[in-house]
């Protein structure tokens, strides 16, 4: 009775060992990057907001510019999976691809930046930190979450408390990443395939927990790629709030451009 239930579970198991196997880590890095942007706070600035706040807070204004930029210039958002198939397969992308992230579960997420993305049929990928889950008025709740959800966009894990990837060990990948999937997964009725580092920070001794657990791609802010894991570490540029279109435009075209671009650094460029 046991038996059919055993090779089943061995053959899956086999299965995902050809698949992670299967993945070619020189070919990924050989393509050339698709843009990824990242957002997390979109609304006007306030007095106390420092310049380096700045990078992480966008009026919705100029987030509103920005995607009118996108549009009128041809780019079409793509989701994970596309991105997926693109890098491991060579699958075809629409012209002009491009992926927006948006970070920490920020309410005006979906108050600003959703009905700007569904004026141009735009998706997104939403990773929440799932301790900010309602914590205030500022934060998603879950039926927003859910719609989102159910309206084509992904929803990512980006930890329970915005811990650092880095440091995490022992139960603490359970309270970290485990629960907040299986949260997740209830909230959307669907599987949590991807994860964003909080901060940006991650670690390649670290990466292999992510593969553990079944993760498909995890995405970082812009540092280098690992070459031997160059799913795990996919790259992403913060829209800034005081860029210019031009300015993002330029800086998307710039940093994504290259094939196995090693030091992009930051993206300081400003265009009138
Ligand atoms: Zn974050």
């Amino acid at each position: 009775m046991f038996k059919p239930l055993f090779t089943l579970v061995t053959f899956g198991f086999l299965c995902g060992i050809a698949a992670a196997q299967s993945v070619n880590n020189e070919a990924i890095m050989a393509r050339k990057q698709v843009p990824i942007l990242c957002y997390h706070q979109i609304r006007n600035w306030r007095a106390s907001d420092r310049q380096q706040d700045k990078d992480y807070i966008m009026p919705p204004a100029t987030f509103k510019a920005h995607m009118k930029m996108l549009a009128d210039s041809g780019y079409h958002t793509i989701l994970p999976d596309q991105l997926y198939d693109y890098l491991t397969k060579g699958a075809e992308l629409p012209s002009k691809p491009i992926l927006l992230t948006f970070d920490d579960t920020d309410g005006d997420q979906y108050h600003e930046a959703r009905p700007e993305l569904m004026k141009y049929g735009f998706k997104g990928v939403y990773f929440i930190t799932t301790t900010n889950i309602l914590k205030n008025y500022h934060y998603m709740d879950f039926k927003q979450i859910k719609q989102l959800s159910d309206e084509g966009n992904v929803i990512g894990n980006h930890t329970f408390t915005h811990s650092n990837f880095k440091k995490l060990s022992g139960k603490a990948w359970e309270i970290e990443i485990d629960k907040p999937n299986e949260k997740l997964e209830k909230i959307t009725g669907k599987p949590v395939k991807y994860f964003a580092f909080p901060f940006g920070l991650w670690n390649s001794q670290n990466l292999p927990e992510l593969h553990k657990r079944g993760f498909m791609a995890a995405f970082q802010l812009s540092e280098p790629r690992d070459a031997n894991d160059p799913l795990m570490t996919i790259r992403r540029i913060l829209d800034c709030g005081y860029w210019s279109a031009a300015t993002l435009d330029y800086n998307i075209k710039h940093d994504f451009g290259k094939v196995g671009a090693k030091k992009p650094g930051k993206v300081i460029a400003q265009v009138k």
